[in-house]
């Protein structure tokens, strides 16, 4: 997923990349998540500030296993981001800046060419000369994915004593919760 610098035009730039569902596996490994469709990222580049400012979408269709009733449920996780990849050269510069100028610099932005999307991106460093997009889009699919995933807000989940999957059917069980010590003190007669 690279792209020259060089092939960024004045206008800009759109690219259309596919991510392989290995690719997208490997970067999902350990996440809980399994991705069931290659990605189709696109994205358009533009010379912003002396960096380029790389603003994309894609939709990651994953699966995972609910965890309140372990079914298998599919996830459509559309995601949109915005990053700026400042030159190596550039991003050494300012580390010499101080607060109130790195805010000067940052009013500057707003002024010349500067954007919304800009002031709203995430800041990376490149080397100047190719952009990779694969290690930004590993980066947003891990991003997007939830903490925790149900099938659905009202999933009713397993049964604790016979595991009846609970939005299937009732199963009937009594199941508050009844303290064994107290459960024994029920059974004394006074
Ligand atoms: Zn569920
Ligand atoms: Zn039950």
């Amino acid at each position: 997923m690279l792209v020259k610098i060089e092939e960024i035009r004045d206008a800009g730039l759109k690219v259309d990349k596919k991510m392989s569902l290995e690719q997208l596996n490997a970067a999902l490994e350990g996440s809980g998540f399994q991705a069931t469709e290659p990605l189709s990222v696109s994205a358009s580049l533009r010379k912003l500030s002396g960096g380029v400012l790389v603003e994309g979408k894609f939709t990651s269709r994953v699966v995972s296993e609910c965890k309140r009733c372990l079914t298998e449920s599919k996830l459509e996780l559309p995601v949109s981001f915005a990053i700026n990849l400042v030159p190596e050269s550039l991003a050494r510069g300012e580390d010499v800046l101080d607060e109130d100028e790195l805010a000067e610099k940052d009013k500057g932005h707003g002024e010349h060419g500067g954007s919304f999307a800009l002031d709203q991106a995430d800041e990376e460093v490149f080397d100047g000369k190719v952009i990779d997009l694969e290690p930004i889009v590993r980066e947003q699919v891990l991003l997007a994915l939830p903490m925790s995933t149900v099938c659905r807000e009202e999933c009713q989940g397993l049964c604790v004593k016979c595991g009846q999957n609970l939005n299937e059917k009732k199963c009937g069980c009594d199941t508050t919760f009844v303290d064994p010590r107290l459960a024994a003190l029920k059974n004394i007669k006074l």
